[in-house]
């Protein structure tokens, strides 16, 4: 039995511990055993903290974005499903991403030559090889790799590169991420990918989130011709079930070639610890009150506890 939850502040001889924003009257937390740093950046509030289970965790704006332990569960799949979809991937792009896990997963790849990371906030980077280094394992060296701090709604907007796959790996949609699911933003990373391209973005969690969740889907779906949300779990995220979606005018990321990716697995060089392609699979086999909540995707507001209830949602009274 877990004791009652205490506020963050570490008072000597108290438990110190690190809560998510609650949803729907859950929340969850973590035991914090060292705050190890803590700053205001221009652009987010940024700690580190060591916490009990997911070890050395980055926390932005007061919410946890990804620890030595558990970054895999959320990198493996936003880069390797879009990235193993895509024939033979040469170009990425990462926006956001500024603790390098996903260049580091791009970079796994052997047909990659350039990937890109557009990161707003460079001490995100700094502070992130600083204290996280395993979750970049020396990405930002490799010569493939190329850091460029700046918006990566700017830089969409002005670029002229294609790229066959683009990773939007933001903060949740408030702050310096919320221009990511405009239809501006989504309209210039489109003109961004080369012909068969794909892009994939974080979109929240059906359970803890799903107003944001269906607002990221219904975007992209008024910009690709192909868009599929697919699902997994994050341990450290609210509610742990946690969505990507991807869109393409050419490519279904449903439909894939296993015999080469299975190869392409092989030349990694690593292995992984999620993705598969039977995982790939069924990533996008969506749950029964899921694909009734995508139903309402067509409606202009967002919807009511009542529509989620209807739909089967397991917490219909949550807020986000
Ligand atoms: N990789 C993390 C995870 O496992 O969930 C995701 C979080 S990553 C640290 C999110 C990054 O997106 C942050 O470093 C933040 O500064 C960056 N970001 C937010 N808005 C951005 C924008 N408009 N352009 C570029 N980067 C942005």
């Amino acid at each position: 039995m877990l004791p009652p939850i205490r506020p963050d502040s570490a008072e000597p001889g108290r438990e110190d511990w690190f809560a998510e924003p609650a949803y729907a009257g859950c929340q969850q937390r973590y035991r914090v055993l060292q705050r190890l740093h803590a700053q205001t950046t221009p652009w987010q509030s940024l700690e580190v903290l060591e916490l009990e289970g997911p070890g050395r965790a980055l926390i932005l704006g007061g919410t946890l974005q990804t620890s030595v332990n558990e970054e895999f569960t959320y990198h493996e799949q936003l880069v390797h499903i879009p990235m193993f979809a895509h024939a033979n991937p040469h170009r990425v792009l990462i926006v956001g991403g500024g603790d390098g896990g996903a260049l580091r997963h791009v970079l796994l790849h052997q047909g990659v030559d350039r990937a890109l990371e557009v990161e707003i906030d460079q001490t995100v980077v700094e502070v992130s090889l600083r204290f996280l280094p395993e979750i970049s394992g020396g990405a930002y060296s490799d010569p493939r790799a190329e850091l460029k701090i700046q918006d990566g709604a700017q830089f969409l907007a002005e670029t002229s590169e294609r790229f066959d796959v683009i990773l939007i790996d933001s903060t949740d949609p408030v702050g310096p991420a919320a221009a990511l699911t405009s239809d501006e933003f989504l309209r210039n990373a489109h003109r961004g990918l080369a012909p068969g391209g794909l892009i994939a973005m974080q979109s929240g969690s059906p359970i803890s989130q799903p107003r944001e969740w269906l607002s990221t889907v219904r975007a992209f779906k008024r910009e690709f011709r192909i868009v599929k949300p697919y699902l997994g779990y994050v341990p450290i995220y609210p509610a742990m079930l946690w969505s990507w979606v991807v869109g393409s005018d050419e490519v279904d990321p449903t439909s894939f070639d296993e015999v080469s990716v299975r190869s392409r697995l092989d030349g990694l060089g690593t292995e992984l610890r999620i993705y598969n392609p039977g995982l790939h699979r069924a990533a996008f086999a969506l749950p029964n009150f899921v694909q009734a909540l995508l139903k309402l995707i067509d409606r202009d507001e967002a919807p009511t506890a009542a529509h989620l209830r209807a739909a089967g949602h397991p917490l219909p009274g949550v807020l986000a």
